[in-house]
């Protein structure tokens, strides 16, 4: 990788998760060691009639410092992160996308890092999932984007720009659209500068066939809508599958790493642009949604990232789907 691009890379995945300033791992990544990736790459469950699959992209290690959590004591995070045995020097930050199955549809939720992660070992594996779980990018008909941070939008194009997914249409808000691809916005965030390159290489010269901006609050296709979720970014969209009594929320990253932040939910990472709004989205969610027995899946959840939301004495605990 030529070291321009490979900096870039590094800038992209610091600045989403860690907010304005590089950490000093930005000139060596591989500090923490390589992340560790589970032997399945992609699993399976059902809702109702319809198949989820979750697929692996990857994962990365970013430095677990004050920066990572905006409004907790530092030390508390860190006994969070020893209480738990989870190291206290970095953050495991697993990347998963999803894929429904309903009938003849094949519609991709988020599409990883592509060729723009780091470390280039350990992320970029979302199409290499996918046919071990049997289907070809040329198979996806549709791709639901939850919002346009570098992890979720990158694995639409190579590094040649082509479109990986040639038969799909990509549905984005035009909340998180117009935000994006406003010049005057990304002159004002110039710590989000590499986000917004990430999306002007992803969108200019998609064409008009392929792109579908919505407004969230319908159906985007058949068993499949979709729910403003407002705050991790201006237009952070979520969807839900329904199957007769059954519902499965992709969430992406209305709650970060759950070891963290849905035990806490009170507790902001760094990476969400209006974390109030964020906040108050996440606690309308979980006080609703999560006590029901609704299935979710989440983009930085340990793999696959399926699995329940239980109410606990402080705050929730993730139970995940038995592998
Ligand atoms: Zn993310």
């Amino acid at each position: 990788m030529k070291r321009r691009n490979f900096l870039t890379s590094i800038a992209t995945i610091t600045a989403l998760s860690l907010g304005p300033s590089l950490p000093s791992f930005a000139q060596s990544p591989q500090n923490f060691g390589l992340p560790n990736l589970p032997k399945e790459r992609f699993h399976s469950v059902k809702v109702g009639g319809i198949e989820i699959i979750a697929l692996h992209d990857g994962a990365t290690r970013l430095p677990l410092n004050e920066k990572y959590v905006t409004n907790a004591p530092f030390a508390e995070v860190k006994k969070l992160a020893s209480d738990l045995g989870l190291s206290t020097d970095y953050v495991e930050l697993p990347f998963t996308a999803y894929l429904i199955v309903s009938g003849s549809r094949r519609i991709l939720l988020d599409t990883g890092l592509g060729d723009f992660g780091t470390p280039t070992e350990t992320t970029g594996k979302l199409v290499n999932s996918l046919s071990r779980a049997g289907y070809k990018p040329e198979d996806i008909d549709t791709v639901l984007i939850s919002h346009f941070h570098p992890d979720h939008i990158s694995g639409l194009r190579n590094r040649a720009g082509v479109f990986t997914y040639p038969n799909a249409k990509v549905w984005v808000s035009n909340k998180e659209y117009d935000y994006w691809m406003s010049e005057k916005n990304m002159q004002e965030a110039p710590e989000r500068k590499a986000a917004f390159e990430v999306v002007r290489r992803v969108f200019i010269g998609m064409p008009d066939s392929m792109l579908q901006k919505f407004e969230p609050g319908g159906e985007v296709t058949p068993d499949v809508f979709s729910h403003a979720a407002y705050g991790h970014t201006p237009g952070h969209t979520i969807y839900e599958v329904k199957s007769g009594q059954k519902s499965f929320y992709y969430i992406a990253d209305m709650i970060n790493v759950p070891a963290f932040f849905a035990r806490n939910p009170e507790w902001m990472v760094a990476s969400d642009i209006n974390p109030t709004a964020a906040l108050s989205v996440r606690k309308q969610f979980l006080s609703t949604v999560a006590q029901s027995d609704a299935l979710i899946g989440a983009f930085h959840f340990p793999f696959p990232g399926i699995g329940y939301l239980r109410q606990e004495e402080q705050g929730f605990k993730f139970e995940a789907v038995k592998q």
